[in-house]
């Protein structure tokens, strides 16, 4: 089911409990959940979701950039490790000389001993941090230009780990990209830095944001719908 808001629609899923009153709830994936007291007539559930529509669109704006939880990893040969939105295999070896190599589907450690699960942590994700930087550039350099277009001027960005934002704009014009990020495709790491140089123009997610976003990036719902996919198993 759908309301209208604006120009902005907004799906819900229905179901319904022998609950008393009527719940709303928005959750990360933006999915808008409403459980109802049985037997109520879907004109009341609509008057209730024209009710509570801004504070939807509110709650759904928070979730946008929100970061929902990796897997756990053990670092343990066998087990699957995401880049660039690939599965790979991580496989141990033993070996004099430490080394982290990737090919063919598969992420290659090599150390002197393989059962120390706390060094091949730290190696891999050394190497992903590595990796994030390289990448990250290459993409925040071709955004930039395209961001110049809309009078966006040109800056640098800094890696940092955030436990729940894969990007963010300090209030002194400071990107910050979360290195996990690289585990996404190329298309969404695009939108995390558009995104974060919209807000070196618009500070806040006000409908002169999107409009910059959408003129910008016209497909980076698309974007952020997979980003929010890509993270869960
Ligand atoms: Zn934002």
């Amino acid at each position: 089911m759908s309301i209208q808001f604006g120009r902005k629609r907004i799906d819900f899923q229905l179901s319904y409990s022998n609950r008393k009153t009527l719940s709303i709830d928005v959750h990360p994936d933006l999915s808008v959940v409403v459980t109802a007291p049985t037997n109520t007539e879907d004109v009341a559930v609509e008057q209730k979701m024209h009710k509570r529509a801004s504070w939807i669109v509110q709650q759904q704006r928070f979730f946008e950039n929100y970061l929902p939880t990796i897997p756990v990893r053990r670092y343990v040969s066998g087990e699957s490790h995401r880049y660039l939105g690939r599965q790979y295999r991580l496989r141990v070896h033993k070996g004099a000389q430490e080394s982290v190599q990737m090919a063919r589907g598969q992420i290659n450690v090599c150390l002197s001993d393989p059962s120390n699960n706390a060094r091949i942590r730290v190696m891999v994700t050394q190497w992903f941090r590595q990796r994030a930087k390289v990448i990250f550039q290459e993409l925040f350099d071709a955004m930039v230009l395209k961001a110049e277009r809309s009078g966006i001027s040109a800056c640098t960005f800094e890696l940092r780990r955030m436990r729940n934002r894969w990007g963010s704009c300090t209030s002194d014009g400071q990107i910050l990209l979360n290195p996990d990020l690289v585990i996404a495709p190329k298309m969404c790491i695009e939108y995390v830095i558009v995104h974060e140089l919209c807000h070196l123009k618009e500070h806040n997610h006000s409908p002169g944001f999107y409009r910059l976003l959408q003129s910008l990036m016209p497909d980076w719902e698309q974007r952020r719908e997979r980003l929010n996919g890509c993270v869960v198993e």
